[in-house]
């Protein structure tokens, strides 16, 4: 009777160690790898540097970003002075402009482009 009892204690410990040592071992791995990789990838706006949303353009042609693109720019001619950008990304003046940038946006990423900061 004694003998019974005791080895059913030790199972039931046993099984109760064992039991949680394996939700220790694997679940947080798992909950832990998985959200870090994928959570900045699919809730993130897409982010690859191609896009100034500070100024509502594509990175690569943000004059207010890049002194050299503004350099060019003025040096075609394409330049409002009043407020200190190439006038074909001056929103200000021409705010039909961004409704054109924008669609370029929506083009590569399928989705709306975000508002620019200005
Ligand atoms: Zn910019
Ligand atoms: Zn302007």
């Amino acid at each position: 009777m004694r003998m019974k009892l005791w080895t059913t204690a030790t199972l039931v410990l046993f099984a109760a160690f064992v039991s949680g040592c394996g939700q220790a071992g694997t679940t947080p791995t798992v909950s832990k790898s998985t959200p870090t990789t994928a959570t900045p990838a699919s809730k993130a706006e897409p982010n690859d540097g191609w896009w100034c949303t500070e100024h509502g353009v594509p990175e690569g042609i943000c004059a207010q970003c890049n002194s050299k693109v503004a350099a060019d720019l003025k040096k075609k001619g394409d330049w409002c002075k009043e407020h200190d950008r190439p006038e074909s990304q001056c929103f200000i003046c021409h705010p039909e402009l961004e409704a054109k940038f924008a669609a370029q946006y929506q083009a590569k990423y399928g989705k709306k482009a975000p508002k620019p900061a200005e």
